[in-house]
């Protein structure tokens, strides 16, 4: 499986660009994402005290009819057209997902959804299978975000069945993970995190795992306007990296990408996402305006 920012191939090459950032070369590999394409050489932007390139993917949620969506992510494909160091994703409604596939095609911007089902056509009501997605060149699912595990009552079961899904059809799952107040007051934020972590991954290979994006997402600091500082969020990302370390080992988790979500905008992104741990933004609210989510991303580098 490619993971972006990654690749695991053996003929790579770094070079150091200077200012803390290097170029990575993979060559000769057929990435299976682009199953109709054999892709010869793979430029990477990485920041050299990161390993991993940085994932910053909005979450549109149940907002923005099709055209507002057109009008919103034709605004960010200018704005962004430079950005090279950092993966931007758009999360749309899926009734949008169609035609803003069609504009971003030829663009550094990649195009999520906000599900998917955990099995494929068939009669399943209101579901969404992975091949509906694919058509559209959806890459990134989100899955087990804490609206849907609270108003939905998705279990970790069902999510770790989704990104199983996700992973079977070339699918990248985002899984979100966080504690509610309640949690954090009681000192159990790591029991919470790490059995939703364990549970939401269980039954994924090591390389699946590689290539999942984690989204460490405190349900507190979600729309409220109250975020998580980069310490407090510093400590849990650590910890689900300790918690990938003890699943499968010091390289797969090193190489794992996990977002912070959470009240997410440009005035706190640079010093959260400057922390070790944190490698990128899953963002909600502040995603739904273009010059928002643009100095979320701009900050970021
Ligand atoms: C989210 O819902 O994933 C999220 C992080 O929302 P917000 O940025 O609005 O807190």
């Amino acid at each position: 499986m490619f993971v972006p920012g990654a690749p695991t191939a053996s003929s790579r090459t770094r070079i150091d660009l200077g200012k803390g950032w290097m170029e990575e070369v993979s060559r000769g590999r057929l990435f299976p994402l682009y199953a109709n394409r054999a892709v010869a050489n793979v430029h990477v932007l990485l920041r050299m005290d990161k390993e991993r390139k940085l994932i910053v993917a909005g979450n549109w949620k149940s907002n923005k009819t099709n055209s507002e969506a057109v009008a919103l992510v034709t605004d960010l494909i200018r704005e962004l057209a430079a950005v090279k160091e950092v993966d931007v994703v758009v999360c749309p409604a899926f009734t949008a997902l169609s035609d803003v596939s069609k504009l971003i095609l030829g663009s550094n911007i990649r195009l999520g959804a906000q599900n998917l089902s955990d099995s494929g056509y068939g009669a399943f009501t209101g579901e969404i299978a992975p091949g509906m997605l694919r058509e559209l060149s959806v890459r990134y699912v989100i899955l087990g975000h804490s609206e849907r595990r609270q108003f939905q009552k998705e279990s970790d079961a069902l999510v770790a069945k989704k990104a199983a899904n996700a992973h079977a059809n070339n699918l990248i799952p985002i899984v979100c993970v966080g504690e509610t107040l309640a949690e954090r007051e009681a000192n159990i934020t790591e029991k919470v995190v790490e059995s939703q972590t364990r549970g939401s991954l269980a039954g994924l290979t090591a390389e699946q795992v590689e290539s999942t994006v984690l989204a460490y997402e405190p349900v507190w600091a979600i729309g409220t306007g109250k975020t998580a500082t980069s310490a407090q969020a510093q400590e849990v990302h650590a910890f689900i990296r300790k918690v990938i370390v003890s699943m499968h080992g010091e390289a797969i988790a090193r190489r794992v990408r996990i977002q912070y979500g959470g009240s997410v905008k440009g005035s706190n992104a640079r010093e959260l996402l400057q922390q070790p741990d944190i490698d990128g933004a899953l963002v909600g609210g502040a995603s739904l305006e273009s010059k928002g989510f643009v100095e979320i991303i701009k900050n970021s580098i």
